[in-house]
């Protein structure tokens, strides 16, 4: 994972020329979309993709600049000009999108000349070469000034390997690490939870049943054995996973009232204790309140999940009957899709259940039956995609950029007067996936305003499934540790201006370069220096407003860092 997170590349060009095609494209089948819906991935901006098996982190910034929507000329223009720059600050290798169709453009002309004078390597893509007359056309693309040019049809895949081919020599040296120590390659732990009799046991036993699952050999008694080892093999590649508790579930299937106390108690420590929750439940009986109890757990302990809707196969017959009713209805164009209408496909049913644990709604849905095998392959592939995503890490530049464009889409509410501000954002921790925010006042930080930042965080990420984390921190005043003070003078000021450099809101400029706290202790707060005057605050008198800067004067963010530093 270390050697993917070296390697990033980013796609930059502008609007409708075809780069999230060629985002699909690249990242390939590691974006397999797992829910019903299509199109839930659509916004997506990065992904850790791999291409001969060389892993890397793709970047579509293009994602980024325009999430707002916004058609205008001059927005259109900034956007672009901003994900240039976002790409020569983070990336390896960047691919330049442009439209043969279209000629070059001026805004083409801006971006290679902002791209030619960072000197990263830049290869041209040009796209939407569908014939044999537009592929004549991509010799004027030399006239942007890059060495390689290379004709793409991003939808439907040619050119792509020899693109890709040029990108692989270009990225750092990689040297995969996992084959040779499998032990550095924890397994993900697994628990399968639920009611009893929802069918827990049979999706085990049938999994286990699939050529792809290898159970491993367990030392010792299997009767005594709680956490079973096994690979999933995909396309020669395994996948190790410990599906945990596996004895107490075995157990349950035949549990009675009488211990159900117990079952719960055990469902509680088999999800504290696992990566990836697998909860199922029972199709025909719907979601019930014991449901929700454990479907909470997983939520409150942060666990990656997939829920699975299992015994469809006695579904099957009602959903299809529904979905014929329905296409009656509109055929006899009595069409009226109030809410209480039967839910006719897999997407309802699917849009139901995430509507009824809203707080779990970042699990993907499966539909399975233990019974007839049917999408228990699908359920594999789910718990692949998931810990893939939680083993992801969003470089801090991209994920600073995450967060000013959806603070800019929906600014948090302010109380009594005071409005919550994001300064700076890493993550400190895969799986789950947890972000150290560092903001104005972590009190202002509302469940509300969590919830929408992780959906998100989650959304931009790729991180479907997982749960995020996210920890908001007051700005420190600094983080300078004590010790600097016995360095040589002016080193100490000289180590301060270099790790942290405030963030002034979301007005765009600067976002402090690599501020992180070690581990998970917060940055050492220097006591108040005496020699410098307290400033008299005269008590009920509200805070001053910043004044607002003169466009540019020098003095413009002065009165800003000031009034921020006070808070
Ligand atoms: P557990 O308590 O959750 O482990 O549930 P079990 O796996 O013991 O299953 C409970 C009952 O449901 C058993 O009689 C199974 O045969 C039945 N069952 C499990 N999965 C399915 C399924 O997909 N379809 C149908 N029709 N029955 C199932």
């Amino acid at each position: 994972m270390l050697s993917a997170m070296s390697a990033l590349i980013a796609i930059v060009g502008r609007p409708n020329v075809g780069k999230s095609a060629l985002f699909n494209r690249i990242a390939g089948r590691r974006i397999a979309i797992v829910h019903d819906e299509p199109g839930v991935t659509r916004d997506r901006v990065t992904a850790e993709a791999e291409w001969l098996g060389r892993p890397f982190t793709l970047v579509d910034t293009g994602g980024i600049g325009l999430l707002r929507r916004e058609k205008s000329e001059d927005v259109i223009q900034k956007a672009t000009v901003d994900q240039v720059g976002l790409a020569i600050e983070a990336a390896n290798v960047i691919i330049f999108v442009v439209n043969v169709q279209e000629g070059i453009v001026p805004l083409d002309q801006e971006v290679a000349d902002r791209l030619r004078a960072s000197n990263k390597t830049v290869l041209v893509a040009v796209n939407k070469v569908d014939n044999h007359r537009a592929d004549l056309g991509t010799g004027e693309f030399s006239a942007l000034g890059f060495d390689k040019v290379f004709p793409v049809t991003a939808i439907h895949g040619m050119g792509i390997n020899e693109l890709m081919a040029e990108v692989l020599l270009r990225l750092p040296a990689y040297e995969p690490a996992v084959e040779n120590r499998p032990e550095m390659d924890e397994p993900l732990k697994i628990a399968i939870v639920g009611r009893p009799n929802v069918g827990k046991s049979s999706i085990i036993n049938a999994l286990t049943k699939s050529e792809r699952v290898i159970v491993s050999p367990i030392p010792g008694t299997t009767r005594d054995a709680v956490d079973v080892p096994f690979d999933v093999e995909t396309d020669g590649v395994r996948q190790r996973y410990l599906l945990i508790d596996t004895a107490g579930v075995r157990q349950r299937a035949r549990v009675s009232d009488a211990v159900e106390l117990y079952s719960v108690q055990r469902t509680d420590e088999s999800i504290e204790r696992c990566d990836l929750a697998i909860f199922v439940m029972d199709a025909e009986a719907g979601i019930t309140t014991q449901d929700k109890k454990v479907a909470g757990k997983i939520e409150e302990f942060r666990k990656a999940c997939i829920i699975v809707v299992n015994k469809w196969d006695l579904m099957e017959q009602s959903v299809r009957k529904a979905r014929e009713e329905v296409v009656h209805r509109r055929l006899a164009k009595k069409v009226s899709r109030s809410t209480d209408e039967k839910m006719s496909t897999l997407s309802d049913f699917a849009a139901w259940v995430q509507e009824k644990m809203f707080f779990l709604d970042y699990a993907p849905v499966i539909f399975t039956s233990a019974k007839s095998g049917f999408h228990l392959e699908r359920l594999l592939e789910a718990m692949r995609f998931v810990a893939a995503n939680l083993k992801q890490k969003v470089p801090t530049a991209i994920l600073n950029r995450t967060i000013q464009a959806a603070v800019e889409k929906q600014q948090p509410v302010s109380t009594h007067g005071h409005r919550l501000k994001f300064f700076y954002s890493t993550q400190v921790k895969e799986s789950p996936p947890t972000f150290l925010l560092f903001v104005n006042n972590a009190d202002l930080f509302t469940p509300v305003y969590r919830k929408y930042l992780g959906d998100q965080i989650r959304k931009a990420h790729g991180f479907e499934g997982c749960a995020i984390n996210l920890i908001p921190k007051d700005r420190p005043k600094t983080i300078e540790a004590k010790r600097e003070r016995t360095r040589a003078p002016g080193a100490a000021a000289a180590a301060k201006r270099k790790a942290y450099v405030p963030f002034h809101g979301w007005s765009g400029k600067s976002v402090a370069k690599e501020a992180k706290p070690v581990g998970d202790r917060p940055p050492i707060a220097r006591p108040a220096r005496p020699a410098k005057p307290a400033r008299v605050v005269r008590p009920g008198k509200p805070p001053r407003p910043a004044r607002p800067g003169r466009p540019g004067a020098r003095s413009a963010r002065g009165p800003q860092r000031r009034s921020d530093k006070r808070r």
